[in-house]
């Protein structure tokens, strides 16, 4: 009889796309895939640096899966791995931790799956894992995340996300054109890029640090795969989303009109302790830039509150340089110090109480942007592709410009793209439609 594997991922869309192709090596190994919350004989953890209290997260899961399979193996992967293998090895529960090298030979280690006194580590420093191997995700939603890029080389002082997944290096053109066609002939409608700082894409293409290609040439390849309905850029650092890359997305045939552009702080005098590798004038530039070409464009915002250092008047640049821009929703993170970072020795500590005062009036005022982008789209047509999920009696789903969409079920139209007007939003936030025409696809 098959053994059982189960999966649970932390984290980025990044993560999703490994644990997904991790999970097709279980499968050509005879692994049957059950569910986290069924029985199976080993649960496997992709785990995440970022997320809030990771800790405390991951023994949670752990207890989950012991509860359900006592006897169970259970397996660690991860950035959170890669950082702190022993602390989740001394995880009561915990058999083997793999580090970012051994991580896609996860089913090379297990021969034996019967539960160790402790926990087993192979880990490495994180120089070694300067090589690239590919993943994407297919399957688990209705559209697909594709790797395109591991690693980051800036040093931004408040970021783990270097030490965890090591230098800059992207994926072959030719991998990722592969991997894209191999994607649209499973029927998914559309493709996520991602990576960690996937405007860097072509450092390291071919194990060197030189550039083969750059992201401009990415997606002019993409754009041309046949078969991909819709490509959408995860998120892309400001200083690299060039005037070329937005013009080619405005009259692109697939890519959608939606730019997610890490900001982090509408202070210069923060982003400069940040060492971000840009100044405030250069985001609104980018921001003109996109809806210059494209008016209708979604634009989505990272920002970090609570910084070493923030004073109450930078927080209120930070907060009116936004309320000033044109975009349509904030992505608020809550400072937290991270071990091995520039910032967390940083002097001028913002008390958590006025940490999250901060993150709550930005996230207010994400609240705000989003409603009135959605206005602004009533009385547009708009191509929605449709989840998979009956949620409380309705189906969601998302327009190119990532306006989030219901209507009554209807299974028909799981993962189908349709062209609608948008009428109205509900008191749910969400928009509601008419139909326009056929099925798109
Ligand atoms: S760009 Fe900065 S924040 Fe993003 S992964 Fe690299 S170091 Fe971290």
């Amino acid at each position: 009889m098959n053994k059982k594997v189960a999966f649970y991922t932390l984290g980025c869309k990044l993560n999703f796309s490994e644990t997904s192709t991790i999970a097709r090596d279980f499968h050509n190994e005879g692994f049957e895939r059950v569910d986290f919350a069924e029985k199976a004989d080993i649960y496997v953890i992709n785990t995440c640096s970022v997320t809030e209290n990771a800790d405390k997260r991951f023994k949670t899961i752990v207890k989950q899966a012991q509860k359900v399979n006592p006897n169970a193996f259970v397996a660690a992967v991860g950035c959170y791995a890669q950082l702190k293998p022993q602390e989740l090895a001394d995880v009561n529960g915990v058999d083997l931790v793999l580090g970012a090298t051994e991580k896609f030979k996860i089913t090379d280690y297990l021969n034996d799956l019967s539960k160790n006194d402790f926990g087993e580590v192979h880990s490495c420093e994180i120089e070694e894992a300067d090589f690239y191997v590919g993943s994407y995700s297919i399957g688990d939603r209705t559209r697909a995340f594709l790797k395109v890029q591991d690693g980051c080389d800036y040093k931004c002082t408040y970021c783990t996300i270097p030490l965890a997944r090591g230098i800059s290096r992207s994926d072959t053109m030719q991998n990722v054109l592969k991997n894209a066609k191999e994607i649209s002939e499973q029927n998914i409608k559309e493709i996520v890029l991602t990576g960690v700082n996937i405007g860097d894409y072509g450092k390291g293409e071919f194990g060197n640090k030189k550039h083969e290609h750059t992201f401009l040439d990415l997606v002019t390849e993409l754009d041309q795969v046949a078969g991909i309905e819709r490509l959408r850029i995860s998120s892309i650092e400001p200083n690299l989303l060039k005037n070329e890359t937005i013009d080619l997305v405005s009259k692109s045939r697939a890519f959608v009109p939606h730019f997610h552009v890490p900001l982090q702080s509408g202070s210069n005098a923060v982003l400069k302790k940040m060492k971000r590798r840009y100044m405030r004038e250069l985001y609104v530039d980018r921001v003109a830039k996109i809806k210059e070409v494209m008016p209708h464009a979604c634009i989505g915002v990272d920002v970090i509150v609570g910084f070493p250092g923030e004073t109450d008047e930078q927080f209120l640049e930070t907060y009116n340089f936004l309320v000033d821009l044109d975009v349509s929703y904030l992505h608020v993170f809550t400072y937290s110090e991270r071990d091995n970072t520039e910032a967390a020795t940083m002097d001028s500590v913002v008390p958590n109480n006025v940490r999250s005062k901060r993150s709550k009036m930005l996230r207010g005022l994400s609240v705000k942007k989003r409603r009135a982008f959605y206005e602004s789209q009533l009385n547009t047509k708009r191509t929605v592709l449709f989840e998979s999920e009956n949620k409380e009696g309705y189906i969601h789903g998302f327009t190119e410009n990532y306006v989030k969409v219901k209507a009554p079920w209807n299974p028909e139209l799981v993962n189908t793209l349709h062209v609608v007007e948008l009428t109205h939003i509900d008191e749910d936030g969400l928009v509601r439609f008419n139909f326009q025409e056929e099925k798109v696809a």
